[in-house]
């Protein structure tokens, strides 16, 4: 056998473990069925959990973040674009995506090998059947909603003089984001902000004793989606904040690294509205009437 086959992975193991685990799980669905043939493939929960993790971070990300790359090189979506005299070059996002996979390989990359001892310690679900979508969907809202207050009195913080200075500012590098920006970031940053991300559901499950790490992976994939069309830089009249209108998007993040002050938060729009924390000149114009509307009736109760 030459060298080269003996490096790539053995499919043909994989598939006969398919084989066994259909044979004897008929109940079981298809996915059910892959998911529970790589644990047996693998022989080692570890690095089964850990080597997917890592994979779908990379995947998702990447992913994610390639149409952005494409969009920003064809001049048709510069209409789309929100602060349009600022088109990422090819030589900047290169120069992100160098950094991101450095910080990929040596940060999160070693912390994923305690990945799977984490879920098991919490009473995290890692075997097969998967949990129903309802479950699914109303653990991830739950995870949204509770990330987002995370994300914004963090973000808020890091917005602080000395906690910008030696942390936030090389988020904040790039005053018109793209999507590969979105992680571009100090460690101490991805780790206190993905807390929200990774540390919200852990607690989630070490309360309620009620979290499959099939949800955790389908929540992040969704996190990693809002994060990286946040930082994308294109408003389309399509977006969803048009639909939804708590929902933040790029319109909001992007107002952020802008100004560099207001519009905290990371998925909904609630926390900056009620905190009166919106940034941009809409909002500055908002606050000044709101105020302009307080003297005057104070003016009034005074005559
Ligand atoms: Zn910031
Ligand atoms: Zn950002």
């Amino acid at each position: 056998m030459s060298n080269f086959t003996t490096i790539l992975p053995d499919t043909s193991a994989y598939w006969s473990a398919y084989d066994q685990v259909s044979a004897l799980n008929i109940h079981l669905n298809f996915f059910e069925k892959l998911w529970a043939a790589w644990y047996q493939y693998m022989d080692n929960d570890t690095l089964a959990t850990g080597i997917m993790s890592f994979v779908m971070h990379e995947l998702v990300y990447f992913g994610r973040s390639l149409p952005w790359v494409i969009i920003d090189a064809i001049p048709y979506f510069r209409k789309y674009k929100i602060q349009n005299t600022k088109i990422p070059t090819a030589a900047e996002q290169w120069r992100c995506t160098k950094l991101v996979l450095f910080s990929h390989f040596t940060v999160e990359l070693p912390q994923i090998w305690l990945f799977h001892p984490m879920c098991k310690y919490f009473g995290m679900e890692t075997g097969v059947p998967f949990p129903s979508w309802v479950t699914m969907a109303y653990q991830i809202a739950i995870f949204f909603v509770l990330e987002d207050a995370w994300h914004y009195w963090l973000h808020r913080a890091f917005h602080w003089g000395p906690l910008y200075k030696h942390i936030h500012k090389i988020h904040h590098t790039y005053s018109a984001p793209f999507g590969l920006a979105a992680e571009y970031a100090s460690p101490i940053e991805v780790m206190t902000l993905g807390f929200g991300t990774v540390g919200i559901p852990i607690l989630w499950c070490w309360i309620t004793g009620d979290l499959h790490v099939l949800t955790m992976y389908l929540w992040i994939v969704f996190r990693l989606f809002q994060a990286i069309d946040a930082h994308s830089g294109y408003e389309f009249p399509w977006s969803l904040h048009h639909f939804i209108p708590f929902w933040a998007g790029a319109q909001h993040h992007d107002v952020h690294h802008e100004k560099f002050i207001g519009n905290y938060a990371s998925s909904f729009r609630w926390w900056d509205y009620f905190l009166d924390t919106e940034a941009g000149p809409e909002a500055a114009k908002a606050r000044r009437e709101r105020r302009l509307a307080k003297e005057a009736a104070k003016a009034r109760k005074v005559q």
